[in-house]
């Protein structure tokens, strides 16, 4: 600002000062051109070339600014086209979003006629499809989205959408395999394959994804490593089952090797080293095992490394493996079993007081007991008792859905109910509670307030139910 008046004093200072000149150093100047004469002073000839001048400065401008005049207004058309298209655009993703079908289909043909055919318009009239239900028409646009790389991954995502709410679990998977391959480190496609990868079983193809997964930091921590583990066990289960039995025992080694306290590795790599004869190894994987983790299974796998031995000799076994972890509730029921079996009865009713001790009254111990009783006695009175006793116990652990609370047997990497993967637990189901009696209707008159007033009876349901529960849970 201060340079512009600088040059603006300047500029005035010079012509004031050759005003002052030329006034000092007068002098004419004299013009003929056919037959016309104009006598001057040099002052004014001067003025007069400078008004021409700045006049052809002038008219020479307002030429080229009508010149362009055209092409500027289209410009201002154009933008302003684009600006309304880009607004019209935005209302309809925002309608998409409230879920406002018919008003979405009306702004993404509106959008589409002002922008004519930018990637993000055939995103909307995609979604606006897919709210008015009309798949078909979705699937189609979304399609055409694939043809440019910088909208096919929006438009397999569309694709992949839309085929898994139909059901369509192979068309699903090859657009989910082709939107991993544009962008592997994104954590929705790699999270997407992988879950369609586990749904149709594709174990060695989902323990590829699993593992870049984990590479790229998509999966991680506990998590990543449970998924990669259980991953691999159903590796093993499919390799058992085709009989590839050195691949089964390799994945099930991986998969123990990663997380030695998840106790389905570790009881898939024992029963396969069992398998195998390799009884010696499958020992120490157990017995290690139980030290942290005592289970049923592990003691029923420990037992059978050596078949054919006679009960005596289970009884000896077993105790060497409770050892490793002797006060644990575990420990006392697998020596109890192993004593009913041995006809140890003192043995028996000493382990049966110490898992009541340790643990609780399940259904296993008293199953146990009833046992005892008729075969040490041939009481069979105390036995049923005893039967009555294992019915109204806390039942017995299983593996758990974490999901949708189903009970196995059998662990699964799949729920066989709810799909879910990797969600099987071992725990003590809920018990299955009484229902609620159906609650009377509110009282509608003076009489009934009395009998609403009256002691409501004791739940003997939930109160059976509450003493049942283990101290520790
Ligand atoms: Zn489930």
């Amino acid at each position: 600002m201060t340079r512009r008046l600088i040059v603006w004093a300047a500029a005035i200072a010079a012509l004031i000062a050759g005003a002052v000149w030329l006034a000092d150093n007068p002098g004419s100047a004299t013009l003929e051109w056919r037959g016309w004469r104009v006598d001057s002073s040099v002052a004014v000839l001067i003025g007069a070339v400078a008004a021409v001048a700045i006049a052809a400065a002038i008219i020479y401008r307002g030429a080229w600014a009508l010149w362009g005049l055209p092409r500027r207004l289209l410009f201002w058309r154009r933008m302003a086209r684009r600006e309304k298209g880009y607004r019209t655009l935005t209302r309809g993703l925002v309608a998409v979003a409230a879920g406002e079908a018919e008003e979405a289909r009306k702004l993404a043909a509106r959008a589409e006629k002002l922008l004519g055919d930018p990637p993000l318009t055939k995103l909307l009239t995609a979604q606006a499809a897919q709210l008015i239900g009309d798949e078909t028409a979705a699937r189609k646009h979304f399609a055409d989205m694939l043809d440019r790389p910088e909208t096919a991954f929006l438009g397999l995502r569309g694709l992949i959408l839309a085929a898994r709410k139909e059901g369509n679990r192979a068309a699903a998977l090859e657009y989910a395999k082709r939107a991993y391959a544009i962008r592997p480190k994104t954590s929705w496609a790699a999270t997407t394959l992988l879950d369609l990868q586990i749904g149709q079983s594709l174990w060695r193809e989902a323990l590829t994804t699993v593992e870049a997964a984990i590479r790229h930091g998509i999966l991680t921590g506990e998590d990543g490593r449970r998924r990669r583990v259980v991953v691999l066990l159903a590796c093993s289960g499919a390799a058992g089952e085709s009989g590839e039995a050195k691949a089964a025992l390799d994945f099930a080694r991986r998969a123990s090797g990663l997380d030695p306290d998840f106790l389905p590795a570790t009881l898939r790599h024992a029963g396969l080293l069992i398998g195998g004869g390799r009884g010696r190894q499958a020992a120490k994987l157990i017995q290690d095992a139980w030290s942290r983790t005592p289970h049923p299974e592990l003691a029923r796998l420990f037992l059978s490394i050596h078949a054919g031995e006679d009960a005596i000799g289970r009884m000896r076994r077993m105790e060497r493996l409770a050892a490793h972890n002797s006060g644990h509730v575990e420990s006392h029921l697998a020596l109890a079993a192993a004593a009913v079996d041995a006809k140890l009865w003192a043995t028996a009713r000493k382990h049966f007081d110490e898992a009541e001790e340790a643990g609780r009254r399940d259904g296993r111990l008293c199953r146990l007991r009833a046992d005892a009783e008729e075969a040490e006695h041939g009481d069979t009175e105390a036995a049923r008792r005893w039967l009555v006793a294992a019915a109204e116990a806390a039942p017995d652990p299983a593996w758990v859905c974490g999901d949708c609370g189903a009970v196995w047997r059998h662990w699964t990497p799949v729920c066989g109910r709810c799909e879910s993967f990797a969600g099987l637990a071992w725990s003590t189901p809920e018990h299955v509670r009484e229902d609620v009696p159906a609650q009377k209707p509110l009282p509608s008159g003076g009489t009934e307030m009395v009998e609403a007033s009256a002691p409501a009876p004791v739940p003997t349901g939930d109160a059976a139910f509450a003493e049942t529960r283990p101290a520790g849970s």
